[in-house]
Formats: C-alpha cells, structure tokens, sequence
C-alpha cells in the first residue's frame, strides 16, 4: 500500500505536503512520498536548493505528526535530460537528506534523458533508494532482452515504478502493461514501487489500486521497494 509518486506546491503540484498525507492517511496507505521536481527547466517554478530546507522541514514536520499511522517519505524527481538539468552542478549532499530519488526518461531519446549508462554517475552520488519512474520501457528498448536490462538495472541498484497515472499510456494501456515482459524479468532482481504522479487531484493521491492488482498477478509482491 504505497505511492512513491506525488507533487506539491513546492514544484508544480497543487495541494501542500500536508493535504497530499492525509488523503493517504484516510485512503489507508503505508507509505507515501513527496517528490517534487528539483531544479529542472521543464516546470516553471520546481524545487531548487534555496528552498530544500523550507520542503525538508515540513515533510520532517508530517513525518512526526503521522508516526505510526503512515510513513511519509522526502524524496525528489530529477530530469535526467541534461539540457534541462545540470547533473554535475547539483547540490548531493543536500539531496543526500532524501528517503527516495525517482529519476524520469532514463534512456529515452524522446524526452532527452540520458542513457542509463550516464546515469551510473548520478545514482553513485546518492545513498538513498532511487528508481525510474513512469518508464516507457517497452518504447525505449524494444528489442533488448529483458533479462539484460534487469541485470543492469539491479547492478545500478534502481527500482522501477509501476505508474498508475493515466498520463502514462500508450494506446489505452499503462506503461507498466506493454513493458509486461520486462517486469516479469524483475522478480528476485528488481525492486518496485508504485507510483501516481499526483499534481492536481487529491483522490489520485490513493489511485494505486490497478498497479497492485498489476503486482499481484504476477506474483511480484516481494519485489516491492517497502514490505
Ligand atoms: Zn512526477
């Protein structure tokens, strides 16, 4: 019962931290994570350095306030498209605070992410669970043998999302379907998260539910990043 997956005022979302962990309190989640984006040109006004310690404390200020009802997760998005954030420039020991990194268009020519392989560097600077969130994965590689993208991805120590936003379809069905394959390849490798990519809706805070069903089917419930 988790979702790893949400924005907040801090970046481009629309409800504060605090309103986002009460509808996952109520909706009776184990874990949620805050996630806004950090220092990319791709949304107006996301989270930047200046504001981390302001982010931190509030979502440290839920974390006690929510003790032993919900776990509440710090964590951040990073673009991994270089045109539009500079890996090299970013602030890690601060980024090092986080409980959970999700890096979007790893290898995704399309959105200008950076091949996983680049991303070897970035992931080694950050000591927290980190993952590769709503990965068209199927689209990116099509005729890679999934075992061989597991490999990497285990060696890499990166979970994957499985995102129930609908945002993330291609022809009517979630990414998580059409890289079917690829997560069959996941089990005793590949850790796993759910994820909603919540921005506007606060009823999408608690939309996991075809995402556990996804897991459920195919036998991956201990791949799961949180038991
Ligand atoms: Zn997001």
């Amino acid at each position: 019962m988790m979702n790893l997956h949400t924005h907040t005022v801090y970046s481009d979302g629309t409800h504060p931290p605090g309103s986002i962990v009460l509808r996952a309190c109520q909706g009776g989640l184990e874990h949620i994570a805050i996630t806004d984006h950090f220092e990319t040109t791709k949304v107006p006004r996301p989270l930047t350095r200046d504001n981390f310690p302001r982010y931190m404390k509030d979502i440290k200020a839920l974390k006690r306030k929510y003790e032993g009802r919900i776990e509440v997760l710090s964590g951040v998005e990073i673009d991994t498209n270089p045109g539009r954030c500079d890996h090299g420039r970013l602030p890690y020991d601060l980024l090092n605070e986080l409980d959970v990194v999700l890096f979007e268009y790893a290898s995704d020519p399309m959105n200008g992410g950076m091949t996983l392989d680049a991303l070897k560097d970035v992931r080694s600077k950050l000591n927290m669970p980190c993952g590769l969130c709503h990965w068209d994965i199927d689209r990116i590689f099509p005729n890679e043998d999934p075992a061989v993208i597991a490999d990497m991805l285990s060696e890499m120590d990166l979970f994957v999302e499985v995102s129930t936003s609908d945002y993330y379809t291609r022809d009517g069905l979630h990414f998580y379907e059409l890289g079917e394959r690829f997560f069959k390849a996941f089990d005793g490798k590949v850790k796993l998260s759910i994820g909603t990519d919540t921005h506007h809706r606060l009823d999408e805070v608690v939309n996991i539910q075809k995402g556990q069903e996804f897991v459920r089917k195919h036998g991956l419930g201990r791949q799961m990043l949180f038991q």
